[in-house]
């Protein structure tokens, strides 16, 4: 079997890591290692843009003029902030008083913001749902509200976080504990704002029922997009994302396709705990058919979040497409040591080492310790009553969706992993670009620009 991937660049971000920046709890230094370290020596590397696929002729077309064959294609793109999509996020105010934190020269500008920020208000805010790791800007806000009053401003400063969800968070336990925290620490909450525009002259958010928002320093999350070579290549919904089936991950469209992480369309959380274990699931499934076995897994939705809430301690969430996040012990029942939905220390330092955990066992793909791909419901705290969730359907038995887009993402059917074409022989190479311009070397793209590829990474602490 030959293994290609394809990337834009050598540069691997632990996005999580972007939260941190602007409280000056990390460095960009700690949150970028080389991509190229993490690959096996058996996979081949290739760094340049994806320009678009052609799903019926099997082949991913490089935006350097190359082309790549496959047998299988594995679609992980990711989603990213798209601030261009609402009408004023890049006008004036852009990097002066409106920032972002969901990318690293965003997360950075902001840090610079936060050090100037002298009182006023702040809001931090959502465009629209669906976002990667939606707890994130709950914690922005949270961790702003510890670190105004770290720097003596907290009183001089109005803080309010702006959703387009009819509460602090999708699902209805989880939303009702965040609203408490927010409630705790004064923190206003301005619910079902779906913003029109940002009037930069008057510094407003301004929403499609007329409800003005002024701001001196707004920190907003912009609509999350899927890449464009997916518009491109006519494989995406309208926000570029590729439908595909919830529990075997493969293309709705296309059999030899699958789609892991944010690129896709599962019905739950965007977020690295999601690509991890649907990763499971789908090198579990694929190893078994390649070997003329039944592909037995299949993935139940499970995310894992930690999340931020100042003052050193943190919250933790566990859930899966039908059980939502609720209170309780983590891993384990009573011992945990982590609280869900509770705030804890423990939880605090479970994140900071997560980032180690990160580079050292999840890249490299190494197992996690006590934390399996399928959800447990051990310890966990179930409320079974019959609750609407934010997008204001009823939950029995409480499917743990996304928020949907703007035009939401059909619900999808479930199959079994459909039948396979039978695997060309390795020497019908599947790789299609000429020889000359693709040595297959260890690791590196022998092709790339010396410049562009990272060093060794530095030996990860935290
Ligand atoms: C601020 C923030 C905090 C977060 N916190 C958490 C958290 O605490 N826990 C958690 O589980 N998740 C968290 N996440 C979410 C997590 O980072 C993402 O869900 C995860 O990275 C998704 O992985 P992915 O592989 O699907 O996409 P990505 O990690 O985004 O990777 C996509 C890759 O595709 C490449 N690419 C895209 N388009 C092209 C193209 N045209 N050509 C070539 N290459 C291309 C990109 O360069 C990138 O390497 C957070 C995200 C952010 C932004």
């Amino acid at each position: 079997m030959e293994i290609t991937v394809v990337d834009r660049d050598d540069a691997h971000h632990y996005q999580p890591g972007y939260l941190f920046l602007p409280f000056v709890i990390y460095h960009p230094r700690d949150i970028v290692r080389s991509r190229h370290r993490f690959l096996s020596d058996a996979i081949d590397l290739v760094l340049t843009e994806i320009d678009r696929v052609d799903p019926a002729h099997r082949a991913v077309h490089l935006s350097d003029g190359r082309s790549l064959g496959y047998d299988y294609l594995v679609v992980a793109t990711g989603v990213s902030p798209r601030p261009d999509a609402t009408p004023g996020m890049l006008g004036p105010l852009w990097g002066d008083r409106v920032h972002e934190f969901y990318s690293l020269p965003g997360a950075q500008a902001l840090t610079v913001a936060m050090r100037r920020f002298r009182g006023g208000r702040m809001v931090v805010h959502i465009t629209e749902m669906p976002i990667k790791c939606p707890v994130a800007p709950l914690e922005f806000a949270l961790l702003a509200d510890d670190w105004l009053r770290k720097h003596g401003i907290r009183e001089k400063t109005t803080l309010t976080y702006v959703t387009p969800l009819d509460g602090a968070f999708t699902k209805p336990v989880a939303s009702r504990e965040f609203a408490t925290a927010l409630d705790d620490r004064q923190i206003g909450l301005e619910t079902d704002f779906t913003v029109e525009r940002i009037d930069n002259d008057a510094a407003e958010l301004i929403s499609f029922d007329g409800r003005r928002i002024g701001f001196d320093l707004l920190v907003t999350v912009p609509l999350n997009m899927g890449a464009d070579w997916v518009a491109r290549s006519g494989m995406g919904d309208e926000l570029n994302l590729v439908p595909c089936d919830q529990h075997t991950l493969v293309s709705l469209a296309y059999p030899d396709v699958f789609v892991l992480g944010d690129a896709g369309t599962l019905q739950t959380s965007k977020a690295g705990s999601v690509a991890h274990f649907a990763a499971d699931v789908f090198v579990h499934n694929f190893v078994a058919e390649f070997r003329g076995r039944t592909a037995s897994h299949r993935f139940d939705g499970h995310a894992n979040c930690f999340i931020e809430s100042g003052n050193g301690k943190a919250m933790l969430l566990d859930f899966n497409y039908t059980t939502e996040p609720v209170t309780g012990t983590f891993p384990l029942p009573v011992a945990g040591p982590f609280k869900l939905l509770q705030e804890s220390r423990i939880n605090h330092l479970g994140k900071l080492a997560f980032r180690w955990m990160y580079w050292n066992l999840l890249l490299p793909g190494r197992p996690i310790p006590l934390i399996p791909t399928e959800m447990s419901e051990s310890g966990k705290r179930i409320e079974k009553a019959v609750t609407p969730t934010a997008e204001g359907h009823p939950t029995p038995p409480t499917p743990a969706s996304q928020p949907a887009p703007r035009s939401p993402a059909p619900r999808l059917p479930t199959s079994p992993l459909p039948a396979r074409p039978v695997p060309r022989p390795v020497a019908a190479a599947a790789v299609t670009m000429p020889a000359a311009g693709y040595v297959d070397r260890p690791g590196v793209d022998s092709t790339a620009d010396p410049g562009s590829v990272l060093p060794d990474p530095i030996i990860p602490k935290f």
